[in-house]
């Protein structure tokens, strides 16, 4: 889709704007890709799709106009605001005359479309910032709703979802002290890749070689960590181990592992520990033990899909049977909080299917079920086979399932995220049964704390104590260049002393 600003340099400056339309165009039109012709667009009926924005000022008002069209029909949108914030601060500036853009646009885009996005305007990564903003800022949950329907046009399923994440969101927050953090271990390795794949995680059978040098790598790495943060007077809430997969790693490499964390990181006041046993075709029971051992008290069994073809469309080697057996075994072995991740909109799979697969999680009783929206990035083999994937309309209504099961079933929302490139431009969602919640999960999405990483892949969010300031210290992606920076790696996390003095 053709892009362009209409120049009004005293008004403002263009290019800080591009982010903000594209945002609005790939929630309004997922198909599309941003072009900035240097020519004029005419925008007459018929021609190409594009949109143009301009920004005038009359008097005590200004407005924001969208000029869009799509497959040879046009429609305008606008929204208009005092003409005084053009002078306010920069920063406020900015987000005013954005929020305008993207206002604009929707407003002309869904006249276009004839529907509105579940998400309404809403464009960030993480909706349920704004809700507990307006709530900390002294809202009452009744008004922060309200904000998003009527600021964003947020549906009203939609903002119901983000206020109760925000509010488990508040309330893990008053538990949080200056001094913890929270570590993420990462093992990029899985037995074999997924179709959908988009991840670092390479496929063992490929990689073997590597795994144990890379064990050797984040021993090293733990060590380091656990003098850094003992160094800046800090000590771990949470400790959560992902993927990858890593159950991959073998129970004497995981037992080496986990001992490794117990007598390098200042655990003494951790209260939750998480490991992704993800893949069923990982799990045993001397791996389990080991978890156990450890004193892991929650893991994740993902089957994704409990429907025979779709694990196959997907390229998992396992049954269904399997996944039922690895939980089963879970239980055996004593694990009392388990998480269960089901994808909607994979390969292959209906809206029946989807339903089955919800229904069989929620029959095995898992204390988390998360459920996902199949996004689709580059680097994911699926990318190139569209056809086999439901529709968008399809998806919505195995999420709208989802909600009202998983509601009518008891488990509560507790964190949600979207993702660039989501089928129907949807969420995804953590389910818990009351008090069952992973702080983990909701300090990481919602940024709450420090999340220190360790391993490839993993990026590590230093958050000042007001949560004012975040510095991100990435490690490199994959297992090799991990291995290959390793001094780098090791030094980076010298950072974090100094980040904390200077707060
Ligand atoms: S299990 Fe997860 S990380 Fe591993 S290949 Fe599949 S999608 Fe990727």
């Amino acid at each position: 889709m053709k892009l362009q600003f209409v120049p009004a340099p005293a008004l403002w400056q263009p290019e800080r704007y591009h982010y903000a339309a594209e945002q609005m165009m790939l929630t309004l039109f997922p198909g599309e890709r941003p072009e900035y012709p240097p020519e004029t667009l005419h925008m007459v009926e018929g021609e190409e799709n594009g949109a143009r924005f301009a920004l005038e000022r009359e008097g005590d008002t200004a407005r924001l106009t969208a000029q869009v069209c799509w497959q040879g029909r046009q429609a305008r949108g606008e929204d208009a605001f005092p003409a005084g914030e053009l002078d306010a601060p920069p920063e406020r500036a900015y987000h005013v005359v954005q929020h305008a853009l993207k206002m604009a646009f929707y407003r002309a885009g869904t006249a276009l479309l004839g529907k509105e996005p579940p998400w309404g305007a809403l464009t960030g990564v993480r909706p349920v910032k704004l809700p507990t903003r307006s709530m900390e800022q002294g809202a009452s949950p009744r008004q922060a709703r309200e904000e998003l329907e009527r600021e964003y046009r947020v549906s009203p399923v939609r903002s119901q979802l983000a206020l109760d994440c925000a509010q488990a969101s508040l309330a893990v927050k008053s538990t949080l002290k200056p001094h913890e953090v929270s570590v993420y271990v990462g093992i990029p390795f899985c037995p074999t890749r997924c179709a959908y794949c988009s991840f670092v995680s390479a496929d063992v059978g490929r990689t073997l070689k590597l795994v144990e040098p890379y064990l050797e790598g984040v021993l090293e790495e733990v060590a380091a960590t656990g003098r850094a943060l003992r160094e800046a007077g800090l000590t771990v809430r949470s400790f959560y181990m992902g993927g990858g997969t890593p159950t991959t790693l073998s129970a004497p490499q995981m037992d080496r592992l986990l001992t490794a964390c117990r007598e390098g990181l200042p655990l003494e006041g951790c209260t939750e520990y998480t490991v992704e046993a993800g893949r069923p075709d990982t799990i045993n029971r001397e791996k389990l033990e080991v978890l156990k051992g450890h004193g892991i008290g929650r893991i994740s069994i993902n089957p994704q899909t409990l429907e025979e073809e779709v694990l196959v469309a997907i390229g998992r080697k396992h049954s269904p049977q399997d996944i039922l057996d690895a939980y089963a075994l879970a239980r055996e072995v004593g694990f009392a909080c388990i998480n269960m991740d089901l994808i909607a909109g994979l390969p292959r799979d209906s809206f029946s299917g989807f339903c089955r697969s919800l229904e069989g999680v929620l029959a095995l009783g898992a204390e988390n079920v998360t459920v996902h929206t199949l996004a689709l990035k580059k680097g994911s083999t699926l990318m190139e086979r569209g056809d086999l994937l439901p529709a968008g309309g399809e998806v919505e209504e195995m999420l709208s399932f989802s909600l009202n099961t998983l509601r009518g079933a008891g488990y509560v929302p507790y964190y949600l995220y979207r993702q660039k490139y989501m089928s129907g431009s949807l969420e995804n969602v953590g389910w818990t049964k009351p008090g069952l919640e992973s702080l983990y999960n909701i300090v990481m999405m919602e940024e709450l704390q420090t999340v220190v990483s360790i391993g490839g892949g993993g990026v590590t969010k230093l958050v000042s104590p007001d949560g004012r300031r975040i510095l991100r210290l990435p490690n490199p992606k994959y297992p090799h260049d991990y291995l290959a920076s390793r001094e780098k790696v090791l030094a980076q996390k010298g950072e974090i002393a100094a980040f904390y003095a200077g707060h």
